[in-house]
């Protein structure tokens, strides 16, 4: 499916894209649900439109780029998230466009996001702001260190690198939480999903993913 938005409108290359994600083995019918729900076209550049529901990442600016949906979708439906009613906790770290964002208010009320960019921070904020996403709780800052103000968080995603879960966010998982982080080198990662019980993670490694480094305190040190 390429460049699909050239000749479709955005609600028929959406559809499309969810069939694919369905394909790909997305099986929680809230997840495609939710991006039935949200806009990607809205979180591109004006350039980029077109492709906006190819299934591919796409550059964002500052050498980041907004993730996959396939992968969006899989991380989301790791997190096993409960329906609104339950309003759970939820962080993100690694705002970049606010996509992913977006994708977990469906979700919940409660949703934290953060990055470390302030231009992108920023401007994903005030899109969030514009398409009416009024749950979604911005930051700039280093997300390796979580946001003790708001923790515990009943389900944490990182979309970003790390070489290691960083400690902070590990005690900032809320005990029957769940964590998906990919962890690796700077080149490949393993998506890792997390569970806390009385105090302590288990995990189950799903698949290779390829992210941006986690840059900051308990992540990766600036570019070499
Ligand atoms: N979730 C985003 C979306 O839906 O568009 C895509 C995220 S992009 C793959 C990864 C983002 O993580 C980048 O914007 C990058 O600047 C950010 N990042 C990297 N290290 C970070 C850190 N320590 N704290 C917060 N954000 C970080």
């Amino acid at each position: 499916m390429t460049a699909v938005l050239r000749q479709l409108k955005p609600e028929i290359a959406r559809e499309r894209l969810i069939r694919t994600l369905e394909r790909k083995g997305i099986t929680d019918t809230r997840v495609l649900d939710a991006f039935r729900k949200v806009p990607r076209h809205e979180f591109v550049d004006g350039a980029m439109y077109a492709q906006a529901y190819d299934d591919n990442a796409l550059p964002i600016g500052l050498g980041q780029t907004i993730s996959q949906p396939y992968i969006v979708a899989l991380m989301t439906q790791f997190l096993e998230l409960k329906d609104m009613r339950e309003n759970e906790k939820i962080l993100e770290i690694g705002t970049g466009s606010g996509f992913q964002a977006a994708i977990l208010a469906q979700f919940s009320r409660r949703v934290y996001t953060i990055e470390r960019h302030r231009p992108l921070g920023d401007a994903a904020r005030k899109r969030l702001r514009r398409l009416g996403y009024e749950n979604i709780v911005c930051k700039i800052g280093d997300g390796t260190r979580g946001w003790p103000q708001y923790a515990p968080f009943d389900k944490i995603v990182v979309t970003a690198g790390a070489p290691v879960v960083p400690e902070e966010l590990a005690k900032q998982l809320a005990d029957d939480g769940r964590m998906v982080i990919p962890v690796g080198t700077r080149e490949v990662q393993s998506l890792e999903v997390y569970s806390k019980r009385n105090g302590e993670l288990a995990k189950a490694a799903a698949c290779d993913v390829v992210f941006v480094p986690l840059v900051g305190s308990g992540g990766w040190k600036e570019s070499r």
